[in-house]
């Protein structure tokens, strides 16, 4: 099943919380999630469900976008079930009602589910009307459900829900997996991640982590090597800070959550590099596995 909808609504916190893990980055600076990222939750009795986390929608050109663009038909295509996620502390407006009017048009069944109740009823009501007026008969959708990805709440219901929507299908994913994802896009995602937090509106949205190397060394040291890439040389400055500081506080941080998720010693080398164009650059977007 595929959860969709505009960028920071929510989708990748409640991935994390259906799951049980953190396997998508979480970020309140908007499009960060440029991957298409799988969860997977296996009930013993009930079965597996395998979501798809996709990017928000975008409307820039570069070749970047694109890829974003494919990922989310991909996504749609493959999915049984669609999430439509969206927020409710802000006004649905006509991005949101063009992206109802998509959406409802979808031979899916769809769940419109209301996030970031924690704060409050928020414009749920006019979520509710702005859906039956941009669509016919109420189109595909199946329930609307108030959920607070954050805190938790109607998690379990939606789980519940997401099973009587989806039809029978053999297990994909061993039972103990929880995401498909591979160890150096994760380990980049979460090198960015404590980039965003740390460095918040400093960094321009330009900024992305390639992992060079990620290899065991002796006394099971995990040794991973980040290449951080901006566009400019004052980015570059930026990012490091004065006598890098910078650098030093976001490579702490990072180190302590990858030595959390991979469950080992990690030596973790970050550098800077200011590489203009990097978005066009198919040497870079294959690390990043755009051209899957
Ligand atoms: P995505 O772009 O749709 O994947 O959104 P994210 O999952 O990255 O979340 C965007 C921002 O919204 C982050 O700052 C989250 O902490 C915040 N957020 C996500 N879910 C909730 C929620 O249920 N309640 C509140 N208050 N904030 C949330
Ligand atoms: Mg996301």
């Amino acid at each position: 099943m595929a959860l969709v909808g505009r960028a920071n609504v929510g989708k990748s916190t409640l991935l994390n919380k259906m799951v049980g893990k953190k396997v998508s980055i979480v970020s309140n600076i908007p499009q960060t999630t440029r991957y298409q990222i799988r969860g997977i939750l296996t009930d013993k009795e009930k079965g597996q469900i395998i979501f798809i986390d996709t990017p928000g929608l975008y409307a820039s050109k570069d070749r970047l976008s694109k890829y974003l663009h494919l990922s989310l038909n991909k996504a749609r295509d493959d999915a049984d079930l669609i999430y439509y996620v969206v927020d409710v502390t802000r006004a649905p407006g006509a991005e949101e009602e063009r992206l109802m009017r998509d959406l409802s048009r979808i031979k899916k069944p769809l769940v419109m589910v209301m996030n970031k109740m924690d704060k409050g009823q928020g414009f749920s009501a006019e979520f509710i009307s702005a859906w039956q007026a941009n669509t016919v008969d109420n189109g595909n959708l199946k329930f609307f459900i108030p959920v607070s990805g954050l805190a938790g709440t109607n998690i379990k219901e939606l789980i519940l829900v997401t099973y009587s929507l989806l039809p029978e299908g053999p297990m994909y994913y061993p039972e103990d997996t929880v995401t498909d994802f591979p160890k150096d896009l994760s380990a980049a995602d979460i090198v960015r991640e404590k980039l965003f937090a740390f460095l918040k509106d400093e960094i321009p949205h330009a900024l992305t982590v390639v992992i060079d190397e990620l290899e065991e060394r002796k006394n099971k040291l995990l040794y991973i090597k980040a290449t951080v890439l901006v566009n400019t040389a004052s980015q570059r400055q930026i990012v490091i800070g004065k006598k890098a500081q910078n650098l030093k506080e976001v490579g702490t941080l990072a180190r302590e959550e990858l030595q959390e998720l991979f469950k080992k010693r990690v030596f973790l080398e970050i550098l800077v590099k200011a590489e203009n164009r990097w978005r066009n650059d198919p040497e870079i977007l294959e690390k990043l596995r755009f051209f899957d």
